[in-house]
């Protein structure tokens, strides 16, 4: 057994900077956003509205379109416009058309007069309200200018995002291919969650839990199934991912036990960039990259290796891995975000590394008030569990009393208060 790492410990910014360096969006591909499901899909162009909305002056309510001029007189309703309607025709002084939301307004009309202020009987309109110039009625280019940037690359689809693109007729839009994440386990100890377990076997929640995260950061998946500590057939998954993935995540194997055998074969297939981090939960936690050939993919395959314990892997996955991911596919905004936040309850920092305890935050009494998920085991999976940001603790000897203020990552949906 090997007493020292031969890998430096690197600072978490120096990790996250090694693996930035090596990323680059991947490809892209035209899809239908409209029908097929595109959220979560990154924006590979800048989309433009070509006309103005509304392209001509709309009724923003049911009523009459009128001269705002004649003030409280009455006018003679001549016409109706409903939506759709092109009306080919005038709205001179004393008369008024009867118009819908959402009809043009009618030349020579400046104001539309809701119909709740209005009586009209035998074709006479009566107005209870002096109009104004303007009220009630939709300019052009009030909602879209003509030409503007409605999406910029980079933008992830959500609802808001494809009724955008609805709106100014883009259905075929350029977006990021999504990257293929394939994820081995690795343990002799490690079993298939549905079979059965032997005596001291784990049941594998790495393995599904990644490719959970992998996919909720809009990666597409391939499981490379479990690996045993041999080096035989841990080299045959990672040279099957080399075929298949973008990215491999390994879970296991990279700590300092006689058959712990991802580093060493990450070395010999390829560069390992880092192989331990001044960071808890997952200071093993290496980053490395395997080159192939250009024409049969363009970029290296990129590589995780996790550690095993189920909180440290998903931890490692978060901080380092989802930003790479969502890089990877042309997010302009690929971190979450950092905020400071007040401890509700007291909680102890590592003595010698930064840690990323995991809370549940929610907006108390004016503030962001953030509560532990009680004990920080790494394999603890229950305390991720509701858990929607990561306090960044210090490093350090002294406990952090309730009160205190930290800075912590968003991962989730703010809590309810008090849950
Ligand atoms: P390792 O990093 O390989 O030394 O694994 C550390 C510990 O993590 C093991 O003793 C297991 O208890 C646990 N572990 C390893 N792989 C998995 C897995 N795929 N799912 C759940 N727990 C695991
Ligand atoms: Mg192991």
């Amino acid at each position: 057994m090997q007493r020292e790492s031969p890998y430096p410990m690197v600072l978490i910014d120096e990790a996250q900077r090694l693996i930035t360096a090596h990323i680059a969006p991947l490809g892209v591909e035209v899809i239908d956003v409209l029908r097929e499901a595109a959220e979560g899909r990154v924006l590979a162009e800048d989309i433009y509205g070509v006309e103005p909305l509304p392209d001509v002056p709309k009724a923003a309510v049911d009523g009459y379109a009128l001269r705002s001029a004649d003030g409280v007189a009455p006018r003679r309703v001549i016409a109706e416009v409903t939506a759709g309607a092109t009306p080919g025709l005038r709205v001179e002084s004393a008369t008024a058309v009867r118009i819908m939301t959402g009809a043009p307004v009618p030349d020579g009309a400046d104001a539309v007069i809701m119909v709740e202020h209005t009586e009209e009987r035998d074709s006479i309109l009566l107005v209870q309200r002096t109009p104004r110039a303007g009220d009630n009625i939709h300019t052009i280019g009030q909602d879209i200018a003509a030409g503007q940037l409605v999406l910029a690359r980079g933008t992830t689809l959500g609802a808001a995002e494809i009724g955008l693109l609805a709106t100014v007729g883009h259905a075929r839009a350029m977006v990021y291919r999504r990257p293929v994440v394939a994820v081995l386990a690795t343990g002799d100890e490690v079993y298939e969650p549905d079979g059965t377990v032997f005596p001291g076997g784990v049941r594998d929640s790495n393995r599904y839990a990644l490719m959970a995260a992998a996919r909720e950061a809009g990666c597409l998946t391939l499981s490379l199934g479990i690996a045993r500590d041999d080096a035989h057939v841990q080299r045959a998954a990672i040279l099957e991912a080399l075929d298949r993935a973008d990215v491999l995540l390994t879970s296991g194997g990279v700590s300092m036990g006689t058959r712990d055998l991802i580093k060493p074969l990450l070395a010999e297939l390829g560069t390992v960039h880092f192989g331990r981090i001044a960071f808890k939960p997952g200071k093993p936690t290496t980053f490395a990259t395997i080159d192939r050939p250009a024409s049969a993919h363009p970029s290296p395959l990129l590589v995780f290796g996790l550690p095993g314990f189920p909180v440290s892997s998903l931890v490692s996955f978060e901080v380092f891995v989802r930003p790479a991911l969502r890089r990877l596919q042309g997010d302009a905004r690929p971190e979450r975000p950092q905020v400071r936040v007040t401890l509700r309850d007291p909680i102890r920092p590592s003595p010698d590394r930064p840690e990323y305890q995991r809370a549940v935050v929610s907006w108390e009494e004016g503030r962001l008030a953030a509560r532990s998920t009680g004990r920080q085991g790494s394999s603890r999976l229950l305390s991720m569990l509701g858990a929607n940001a990561l306090l960044i603790v210090p490093a350090g000897a002294e406990p952090y009393p309730a009160g205190a203020e930290l800075e912590a990552l968003i991962t989730g949906p703010l809590a309810l208060p008090g849950t």
